[in-house]
C-alpha cells in the first residue's frame, strides 16, 4: 500500500516547505514512479486536509500541514512549528532536500550554458570559480504531464529561478530567454508551463 501521506509530506518538503497545489502535484509526481491513479490529485488534496488541523476533514492523528491562505486558497506549507499551542513562534532551522535529476542531456546543456541561468542570465558561482546550475524540465517528466527528457523540454536555471518555476511564479516569454547555439525549448512546452503550471495572475 503506497504511503500517500509520506509522499505528500516529502513532496512539500522537497519544494522548500511551501507551495501551491500545482507545485505540490508536480513534486508528488516526481516522487512517484509509474502510472498514477486517475484521482491522484484528489488523493493529494485529501492527504493535505486529513493531516491539517486547519481543515474540517482533519483526521486528528497527524498535523503536518498548514493552509497558508485558508482552505481553498491553494497554498500549503509544512507545519514546522511545534504542536504545543502555547509555544511562541520561534525561528527554526529546517533541512530541505531537493532531488535534482541530472540526465546526460542536462549535463550537456549545463556545459553549453556554462551554468548561466537562461532566465536571469546569472551564474551561481563560488570564489574558487565553481559554478552551479540546475536542469528544469519545462513540461514535467512522466505522470499526467508526460514531458520528455529532451533538449526541447529543458532549461538551465539557477536554483532561485528553478524554484520560482516549480512554484509557478514565473511564466516564460521565449524572446526573453537566453538561448545558445541551436538549443530551443519548443513553443508547445513553454505554453504548457504557462497554461498549466503558472500561478493565477502571473504573466
Ligand atoms: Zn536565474
Amino acid at each position: 500500500m503506497p504511503m500517500w501521506r509520506e509522499d505528500v509530506l516529502e513532496a512539500v518538503r522537497g519544494i522548500g516547505g511551501i507551495g501551491t497545489l500545482t507545485a505540490i502535484y508536480a513534486a508528488v509526481e516526481r516522487r512517484r514512479d509509474g502510472p498514477l491513479p486517475v484521482s491522484w490529485q484528489a488523493i493529494v488534496r485529501r492527504e493535505l486536509e486529513y493531516n491539517s488541523s486547519d481543515s474540517a476533514s482533519h483526521q486528528k492523528r497527524h498535523d503536518l500541514f498548514r493552509s497558508v491562505h485558508g482552505i481553498g486558497g491553494g497554498v500549503w506549507a509544512l507545519r514546522e512549528v511545534a504542536l504545543d499551542k502555547d509555544e511562541p513562534t520561534e525561528r527554526r532551522e529546517v533541512t530541505v532536500n531537493r532531488i535534482i535529476r541530472d540526465t546526460a542531456i542536462v549535463r550537456q546543456l549545463k556545459a553549453l550554458y556554462q551554468d548561466v541561468c537562461q532566465v536571469c542570465r546569472k551564474a551561481l558561482s563560488a570564489k574558487d570559480g565553481a559554478t552551479y546550475s540546475e536542469g528544469h524540465h519545462v513540461r514535467p517528466l512522466g505522470g499526467v504531464h508526460r514531458g520528455s527528457d529532451t533538449e526541447d523540454n529543458i532549461l538551465i536555471l539557477c536554483p532561485n529561478c528553478h524554484a520560482c518555476c516549480d512554484l509557478g511564479f514565473i511564466s516564460f516569454d521565449e524572446t526573453a530567454i537566453l538561448w545558445k547555439g541551436s538549443h530551443r525549448v519548443s513553443a508547445a512546452n513553454l505554453s504548457y508551463h504557462n497554461k498549466e503550471l503558472t500561478r493565477p495572475g502571473v504573466r
